[in-house]
């Protein structure tokens, strides 16, 4: 079984972060931009593991969502002072707070899948097609 020779947290979640199946390490787990594909094509572990699952890559795209607007803001301020370009800062953040989402909501979707999946182990009924390979 997969359990007997699972990664460390750490390299689960880290798969995730680089945009790899966080159980395999797998490349090509994404069908756009801001979509994961159903499964990864090379071990078949469906990233969809429950109802409601995105409700947690929802967390995750707030939270780098506010990380991209405090370094955008407090990165400005500290850069610009003590003649703040508030106006720009404003704008610019409401901007990236627009585009993050679309542009990394894929990306969060695999963090949170190698998050959840450094929790709670795979289960062999998780697997589309054939067994795991990793
Ligand atoms: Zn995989």
């Amino acid at each position: 079984m997969a359990e007997q020779r699972r990664p460390s947290k750490l390299t689960v979640i880290g798969r995730g972060m680089l945009g790899r199946c966080p159980h395999c390490g797998g490349r090509g787990i994404f069908a756009s931009v801001n979509e994961l594909r159903d499964a990864c094509p090379t071990c078949g572990f469906s990233f969809v593991r429950e109802e409601g699952y995105w409700v947690g890559a929802m967390t995750v795209i707030m939270a780098v969502i506010l990380l991209v607007f405090g370094a955008w803001f407090v990165g400005g301020m500290l850069l610009t002072w003590p003649d703040v370009p508030w106006t720009l800062l404003m704008i610019g953040g409401l901007v990236l707070n627009g585009l993050v989402p679309f542009t990394l909501y894929g990306w969060a979707k695999a963090i949170w899948v190698g998050l959840d999946l450094a929790f709670t182990p795979a289960r062999a009924e998780e697997f589309g097609a054939g067994p795991p390979s990793a």
